[in-house]
C-alpha cells in the first residue's frame, strides 16, 4: 500500500482524503444530472460503485429498491476470481481473514450395500495447486456489500447509497448528446408513496437482479429455459453427527435427492442446499408452499442415517432452477452498433441467471461491473471513444453463454436421478467427475477474452505461456527489489482504472544501458511514439494512466535499484518523491521463481499489457515498441 505521496495525513491511510464536496448538479426544471445512475445495490452495483467511487469528477449515483443493506442470506461463494479482484479493492485480506475456507470437497453417495444410506466417496482438492494464489472462500454476499460500502464511504467521493428509491421509468433520447437517459424514480418509504424523483443520466446500469426494470425498459427479455427442479436453502445453526459439516460435501441418496453442504464463516453456521424435487411444466415453487421445517425433513432424508438437529434457521429461501440470459447487454440494438454507442447496459442477474448450487452468481456479476468500471473511466476521463463501451457487452454476453451453458450441463448432470448406475466404470461418481471437468470454471478461471482492439493477438504467446492473452493476469511470488519485501506480482494491481506494463528482463539483463529493459524503459519514458508520453497529461503523475514495472531473474542481493534506469524509479507527486515500488526480482528462495511458473521467456524475457480488470492484454518482445504503441493506439486518445 502507498500513502503520503502528497503529504502526510494521520490516521488510517483506506480512507482516503474527501474531494471538495460538489452539490447535487440540477437543471432548471429542478430534475437532477448524473454521470452514471447506477440501479441496484447487489453485487454488481457496488462492484461499480466501489470502482467509480474513486474518480470524484465522475458524478454517480447508486439507488436501490430496499430501505437499506441486506443483512443476511443469498449468495455466499467467492471463487478465487473474485477474491483476485477484491485484492485489487484492498479487501482480500478481510475475507480471507472472516471467511470459511473451502480447500477440500467431499462426495457422498448411496452405500451400495444400504441403500437407504449415504456414504463417503473420497473427496478432492477444491481449488488445484497453483490455480490462484487466493482460496475459494464462503462468506455470507451481505458481508461483500458491507465491504464494497466501506470503500465508497472511505474513497474521495465518499459515495453512499440513495435507498428507497425504485426505479419505474426509463426512456434513452437517442438524440441528445448530453444526459440522454431519463429515469423516473419513485420513493418507497411509507410516509412519502407516490412521490417520485426523476434524474438525467449520461450512462445507467441496470444491476437490479432477476426482474430487472432497466432491462425491461430497452426492450431486453430473460430468455431460456428452466430445469423444472425445486431447491430449498437454509443458512443454519444445528448440531449434527454427520462428519464432514465442516467440509463443502455433495451429498446424494437414492431416491431423495441431494444435499450440498457449505460450512461458512464463523466457525459454526453452514448452508444446506436441499433437493425438493421436480416441478411440474407450469409449476413454480411458491405453488408450493413450502415451510423450512419441510426442507429440514428432507435434508434428514437425505442425510440418513445421520441427521441434523436444527437449533435457529439464520435465513431460508426456495428457488427453482431456470438458465436463462438477454440478448445484448446495452440498450444498441446490433444492427445499429455502427451507428449508436451504449448509454444503457444491464448486468449481473439483471442479464444472466442460472442455478445457485454452481456458487456463480454473485461472482459473475461483479466480473460484469468490473469490465464496465474502468471502460466507463476511460471514457470520462477522455481517454477513449465512447464507443469502447460497446465491447463491454461484445466480451461478457460469450462470458454469460459459458456460464449458462456449463450451469445448465452440471445442472443436469448432478440432478439426475441418483443409483449405483450412475457410478463410471471408473469407480468416479458423476458429480464428482463434473466437479473435476470445472474445477478452472467454478474458480472463474475460464473467462478468455477473444482478440479485439483491446486484445491483442497471440503472435509473441511462447513468451509467456503461463500467461495467456485474453485470460486474467496470472500473479506469481516476486520480491521487491528497493526494500527485499516478498509480495505477489499481481498485488500490485488496484483497481483504479490503470493499464500495467510488466516487463520480464531477459538472461543476463540488469537494467544497465544497452539492456532490452533499459531500452524500453527510455522509449517509454521518451519516445516519440510512447504511449506513456502520448496519453498521460502533463499535469498527472507519469504512471496515472500506464504503470509501468520491470522484473529481474537475478534474486534481489544481486542487482541494485540505484542502477535502475530512470524511468523504473519515476518522481510522482506535488514533491517529486521517488516511487521504489516498481521493479521486482525472481523469488529464488525454492520452486518460486516466476519466469518458471509462468513460462516466461529466459533469453528474450517479453512484455505483459494487462488491462485495468486484470486480464492480459498482449504479450510482446521486449523491443515491440511499434506493436505496443499501435495496440494502444486502438483505444486510447492523445492529450490535446
Ligand atoms: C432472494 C434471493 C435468494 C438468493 N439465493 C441465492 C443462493 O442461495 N445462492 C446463490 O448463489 N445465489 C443466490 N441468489 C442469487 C445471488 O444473490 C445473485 O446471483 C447475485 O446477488 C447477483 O447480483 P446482482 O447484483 O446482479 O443482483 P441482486 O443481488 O439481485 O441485486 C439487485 C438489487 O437491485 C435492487 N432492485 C431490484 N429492482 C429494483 C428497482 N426497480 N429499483 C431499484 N432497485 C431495484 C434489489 O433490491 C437488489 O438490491 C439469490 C438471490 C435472491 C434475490
Amino acid at each position: 500500500m502507498q500513502y503520503f505521496l502528497n503529504g502526510f495525513r494521520p490516521g488510517d491511510p483506506r480512507i482516503k482524503a474527501a474531494a471538495p464536496k460538489r452539490p447535487a448538479a440540477y437543471t432548471e426544471g429542478g430534475i437532477e444530472e448524473v454521470d452514471v445512475l447506477i440501479v441496484g445495490c447487489g453485487p454488481a452495483g457496488l462492484t461499480l460503485a466501489a470502482q467509480l467511487a474513486g474518480f470524484p469528477e465522475i458524478r454517480t449515483k447508486i439507488v436501490d429498491r430496499e430501505p437499506g443493506p441486506i443483512e443476511k442470506g443469498r449468495a455466499d461463494g467467492v471463487n478465487v476470481r473474485s477474491m483476485e479482484m477484491f485484492q485489487a479493492f484492498g479487501f482480500a485480506g478481510t475475507v480471507k481473514q472472516e471467511a470459511y475456507w473451502a480447500n477440500e470437497t467431499a462426495f457422498w453417495i448411496p452405500d451400495p450395500d444400504h441403500p437407504g444410506n449415504i456414504k463417503r466417496n473420497g473427496s478432492v482438492k477444491d481449488v488445484e495447486d497453483d490455480l490462484s494464489e487466493m482460496p475459494h472462500t464462503l462468506i455470507s454476499q451481505a458481508r461483500i456489500h458491507e465491504l464494497y460500502l466501506d470503500i465508497m464511504r472511505n474513497s474521495p467521493s465518499r459515495l453512499e447509497p440513495d435507498y428507497s428509491l425504485k426505479l419505474r421509468d426509463l426512456t434513452v433520447d437517442t438524440s441528445a448528446a448530453d444526459h440522454p437517459v431519463t429515469v423516473v424514480l419513485e420513493r418507497m418509504e411509507p410516509d412519502r408513496e407516490g412521490q417520485t424523483v426523476t434524474v438525467r443520466a449520461n450512462y445507467v446500469v441496470g444491476c437490479d437482479g432477476a426482474r430487472s426494470a432497466v432491462r425491461t425498459a430497452i426492450g431486453g427479455e430473460l430468455r431460456g429455459i428452466s430445469a423444472y427442479q425445486a431447491f430449498g436453502v437454509m443458512d443454519v445453526l444445528a448440531t449434527t453427527d454427520f462428519p464432514d459439516i465442516r467440509m463443502k460435501s455433495i451429498i446424494e441418496s437414492t431416491s431423495e435427492g441431494s444435499v450440498t453442504v457449505l460450512p461458512r464463516e464463523g466457525g459454526y453456521m453452514f448452508r444446506l442446499y436441499v433437493q425438493l424435487g421436480k416441478l411440474e411444466q407450469d409449476e413454480r415453487i411458491a405453488d408450493r408452499k413450502v415451510t423450512p421445517e419441510q426442507i429440514v425433513a428432507k435434508a434428514n432424508r437425505i442425510l440418513h442415517p445421520y441427521s441434523v438437529d436444527v437449533k435457529e434457521i439464520v435465513w431460508w429461501s426456495t428457488y427453482e432452477v431456470g438458465h436463462r440470459m438477454t440478448d445484448k447487454f446495452d440498450d444498441v440494438p446490433q444492427d445499429e452498433t455502427s451507428t449508436r454507442n451504449p448509454r444503457v447496459f444491464v448486468a449481473g442477474d439483471a442479464c444472466h441467471t442460472h442455478s445457485p448450487r454452481g456458487g456463480q452468481g454473485m461472482n459473475v456479476s461483479m466480473g460484469d461491473t468490473f469490465n464496465l468500471g474502468w471502460k466507463l473511466i476511460q471514457v470520462f476521463k477522455g481517454r477513449s471513444d465512447p464507443s469502447l463501451l460497446h465491447s463491454y457487452s461484445a466480451e461478457r454476453w460469450n462470458e454469460a453463454k459459458r456460464l449458462v451453458d456449463t450451469n445448465r450441463d452440471w445442472t443436469r448432470a448432478t440432478s439426475a436421478p441418483q443409483g449405483e448406475s450412475e457410478l463410471k466404470k471408473t469407480g468416479i461418481h458423476i458429480a464428482q467427475e463434473q466437479f473435476n471437468l470445472n474445477r478452472t470454471f467454478t474458480g472463474g478461471l475460464a473467462v478468455c477474452y477473444p482478440p479485439s482492439v483491446l486484445i491483442g493477438d497471440a503472435k509473441y504467446q511462447e513468451r509467456a505461456t503461463g500467461q495467456t492473452v485474453g485470460k486474467r493476469f496470472h500473479s506469481a511470488p516476486v520480491i521487491r527489489l528497493a526494500d527485499a519485501k516478498p509480495m505477489q506480482l499481481g498485488h500490485v494491481a488496484e483497481a483504479d482504472g490503470r493499464w500495467r506494463i510488466y516487463a520480464f528482463a531477459g538472461k543476463g539483463d540488469a537494467g544497465q544501458p544497452g539492456s532490452a529493459i533499459h531500452g524500453l524503459s527510455a522509449f517509454l519514458e521518451s519516445g516519440e511514439e510512447s504511449p506513456v508520453v502520448k496519453y498521460t497529461r502533463p499535469d498527472e503523475d507519469i504512471d496515472a494512466v500506464i504503470d509501468y514495472r520491470a522484473v529481474f531473474q537475478q534474486g534481489f542481493r544481486e542487482i541494485s535499484h540505484g542502477d535502475m534506469p530512470s524511468f523504473l524509479k519515476p518522481s510522482k507527486g506535488i514533491y517529486g518523491l521517488c516511487d521504489y515500488e516498481k521493479v521486482f526480482c525472481a523469488d529464488l528462495s525454492g520452486g518460486k521463481d516466476i519466469f518458471d511458473m509462468r513460462g516466461i521467456d529466459r533469453d528474450n524475457g517479453c512484455m505483459i499489457v494487462v488491462r485495468p480488470d486484470q486480464y492480459v492484454a498482449h504479450v510482446l518482445p521486449l523491443d515491440a515498441y511499434g506493436e505496443l504503441a499501435a495496440f494502444f493506439g486502438g483505444f486510447l486518445l492523445p492529450v490535446s
